[in-house]
């Protein structure tokens, strides 16, 4: 386990060393609780405020962390994962900056689709996953040069072209990937062995988390994604967020 600590530790060395600023893309998952972990644990500290310059005298500027977090609140998530957002501002010294969805394009998506307009369609759930997830996401790594993610390779068929580290076109920044090649054991092993919060909803069968009208629990054999818009077919289980141009042309 030490090992696959030190390696992830060096990936965010080397995205920290090389691609400035860098910010992390907490989904509050068990991957990214990891992540979280080994962060605030490993890049503890903001950098130095600048004493002369840009920003200099604004009173309300932030100090920069060297990753620098955050999470996407759609406005839809399940009460257990905003319990373990607060958890984690409560516990960890690096803050989780929150962005939330443009409201005018939210209300704009509800009076065309309606509310749960998301059911009615790959495409409509696709616009539903844009507005709310796409577009802060956007704003999030606006100015950034690299971005973190916890991303594991079996986690889902459109995930299997992912790289440790690569140029991501659709965002036109770098990514990071540093849990890869871990599997969900080693995700769990090191959430006990750290003693590191987590969504209480996996204790309750749902293995991956997301907004929670797209999100069920599954029965043990299940695929780990199956309760993750269960409607739709595998190919089309992704929010817009990780997917690579080549699987988006092929969608
Ligand atoms: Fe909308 Fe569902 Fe996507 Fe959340 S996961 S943004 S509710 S379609």
């Amino acid at each position: 386990m030490q090992q696959k600590i030190d390696q992830v530790v060096a990936v965010l060395q080397q995205a920290v060393r090389d691609f400035s600023p860098v910010c992390f893309a907490n989904s509050l998952g068990a991957e990214d609780m990891v992540l979280t972990d080994i962060i605030a644990n490993h890049f503890p500290l903001p950098n130095p405020l600048p004493q002369a310059g840009e920003g200099a005298n604004d009173p309300l500027r932030e100090p920069l962390y060297p990753i620098e977090m955050f999470s996407l609140d759609t406005g839809r998530l399940p009460q257990p994962t905003y319990d373990l957002m607060q958890e984690v501002n409560d516990r960890y010294s690096v803050p989780l900056k929150v962005y939330f969805p443009d409201s005018a394009a939210v209300e704009k998506y509800v009076a065309q689709n309606g509310v749960n307009g998301f059911y009615g369609s790959v495409e409509s759930r696709k616009s539903c996953c844009f507005v709310r997830k796409v577009e802060p996401l956007r704003r999030a790594l606006r100015g950034k040069k690299a971005w973190v993610t916890g991303l594991r390779r079996d986690q889902a068929v459109t995930r299997g072209s992912q790289e440790v580290s690569a140029f991501d076109a659709d965002f036109g920044l770098q990514k990071f990937n540093p849990l890869l090649e871990w599997s969900n054991k080693d995700v769990w092993a090191y959430i006990r062995q750290c003693d590191v919060p987590y969504n209480k909803l996996h204790d309750q069968f749902y293995p991956s988390i997301g907004c929670a009208p797209c999100t069920r629990s599954i029965t043990p054999g299940e695929d780990i994604r199956a309760g993750r818009w269960w409607w739709e077919n595998p190919e089309d289980k992704e929010c817009g967020l990780h997917v690579a141009s080549r699987v988006l042309k092929r969608a």
